[in-house]
């Protein structure tokens, strides 16, 4: 029989990198955390992802490493465009780079795209054809997989869900935009919502939570209250799921999709955010659309980017 192939793949993230090696059937063999460390320069930055690779590597005989990073990005030059949390990235050759330290090819794909082949291979949308993960975090990003393949878009950039445009005066995106839907419900957002209602006076556990201190209250504070059925927890999610229905009610009205996955650390409260979501696609979607789109929670969790950039590998070997 032959040999089972091994994949690498790297999750790089502004904060942390997850590196890790993979089989052929999407199960992590080997997985490694390590800060990233932008401050250090990019060049120091690429050596020590390339030392944490060999490392792991060995004397395995490995096909090809799979590179999941915020984008913008050119997946088929291997380069980062822009990308505001990897200062000193932009438009560097890191695909090339990264391939003449470890000796073997190197394929790049933006993380939220990552995180939905993840999920599309071995996670919650392994039986859909046509599936959309969006990925709640310090930004909303959105990966659509339709007809079974990832859709990149004539320049590798479809999938921009959190910029798309939910309330048309509302506050300033760090895209320039007004009322993108990732300044309205992406984590920092809903901590920024639940800190004003702290300060309005409203009493919560949230607040004891995050030590008595309203600054220190995040979107996992809001997740952990939503567990102890904290009303006004539960009063934020309803807010920013009303905003992420929206969303989605149109993402079902014009990709038809079967399934439609939430996750990223702005999602961790499940079902108390699920359930305004799916009550606001009730009101603002096509009932026929609406009853075969699914909404549930992604399954893989924080490694379905790294999950993710194996299948980038393994698609592009
Ligand atoms: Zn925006």
């Amino acid at each position: 029989m032959a040999k089972s192939r091994v994949f690498a793949a790297v999750d790089l993230g502004g904060t942390n990198t997850l590196l890790g090696l993979l089989s052929e059937k999407g199960e992590v063999l080997e997985r490694l955390e390590v800060p990233t460390t932008v401050e250090d320069g990019y060049e120091v930055v690429v050596d020590r992802i390339a030392d944490g690779l060999r490392l792991m590597i060995g004397s395995r005989s490995v096909v090809g490493i799979g590179v999941g990073a915020p984008g913008p990005l050119d997946a088929e030059r291997g380069v980062i465009i822009e990308s505001p949390n990897l200062e000193g990235f932009d438009n560097r050759p890191l695909a090339t780079d990264l391939a003449k330290k470890c000796e073997l090819p190197v394929f790049l794909e933006n993380d939220a795209n990552a995180a939905a082949l993840g999920e599309s291979w071995v996670g919650a949308g392994r039986e859909a054809r046509d599936l959309i993960v969006l990925t709640v975090g310090t930004g909303i990003g959105g990966g659509l997989i339709l007809g079974g393949r990832l859709y990149r878009g004539s320049a590798f950039s479809a999938g921009e869900v959190g910029h798309m445009t939910i309330e048309p005066n509302g506050p300033v995106c760090a895209c320039g935009n007004q009322g993108c839907l990732e300044v309205l419900a992406s984590a920092p957002a809903m901590a920024a919502r639940a800190r004003e209602k702290v300060q309005k006076g409203f009493e919560t556990r949230m607040l004891d939570l995050a030590g008595g201190d309203p600054a220190a209250i995040s979107a996992e504070t809001v997740s952990l209250a939503c567990e102890e059925d904290d009303p006004v927890a539960l009063r934020v999610l309803e807010e920013s799921g009303r905003y992420l229905g929206i969303g989605t009610a149109n993402l079902i009205n014009v990709l038809n999709p079967q399934l439609v996955l939430f996750g990223g650390g702005g999602a961790r409260a499940g079902e108390s955010l699920l359930v305004p979501i799916r009550k606001e696609v009730e009101r603002r979607s096509f009932a026929g659309l609406r009853a075969c789109a699914e909404i549930g929670p992604c399954t893989l969790g924080n490694d379905a980017g790294l999950i993710g950039a194996a299948r980038v590998a393994m698609e592009g070997s």
